[in-house]
């Protein structure tokens, strides 16, 4: 791997690398504007990905996750590869994501920073027991129309819900003072599908010292 040769040449001790959606559509996954394509007329992709989106209609917000392919398995790309190669190499300081789909699984999560959480992990709102990722995967055979895991803590059962930044949410600010103290400390940037245009990530860099 060229990209591997060059990165070992400069020796660096710490790098940081940056993810951006360009990385998961790489893997097969729909980023934002590929689950536009998947909305019926009328419909606003920013509302049903929202907070009070998804409590008015959790069922929308699981039919088009499902459509967009996130809760598939995805078989790692090159990228991914990269990112266990530095890890091995002890020079991988921290992974800095804005991507929800959880690729990056598999490195130690004391070097992941997820702006936006992932889908790796859900949790329930009312009673906050948390839950693997897989769960929001409809079991196999499942034909009765769009599949909702549901908590049954009490009943009524309430939908459980991925642990992801919504529209309408507060990003984890701890996140971005991390990733800014990452940038500060890193003598290697690598920006991998990104065009860093988007906020919250979008001005980090900044921070690079
Ligand atoms: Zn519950």
């Amino acid at each position: 791997m060229s990209l591997l040769r060059k990165i070992t040449e400069i020796r660096p001790k710490r790098v940081v690398v940056v993810l951006g959606a360009g990385v998961s559509t790489a893997a097969g996954r729909s980023d934002f504007y590929g689950m536009a394509k998947l909305l019926r007329p009328g419909e606003d992709l920013e509302y049903i990905w929202s907070a009070s989106g998804f409590s008015a209609d959790p069922s929308r917000w699981y039919e088009l996750a499902g459509q967009a392919g996130l809760f598939d398995p995805v078989m790692p790309t090159q990228v991914h590869r990269l990112l266990g190669v530095l890890d091995d190499l002890t020079i991988l300081h921290k992974v800095i994501t804005q991507n929800i789909d959880g690729l990056e699984q598999g490195l130690p999560v004391k070097r992941l920073i997820r702006f936006h959480g992932g889908l790796t992990t859900a949790h329930c709102p009312r009673c906050d027991r948390k839950y693997d990722g897989a769960v929001m995967r409809p079991p196999s055979g499942w034909k009765h129309g769009v599949y909702v895991p549901r908590c049954e803590c009490k009943l009524p059962a309430v939908p459980i819900r991925p642990d992801v930044v919504l529209y309408g949410e507060d990003p984890n600010w701890a996140n971005r003072e991390s990733a800014e103290k990452a940038l500060e400390e890193c003598d290697l940037l690598l920006i991998l599908g990104a065009s860093m245009r988007t906020k919250p990530a979008g001005d980090l860099w900044r921070s690079v010292g």
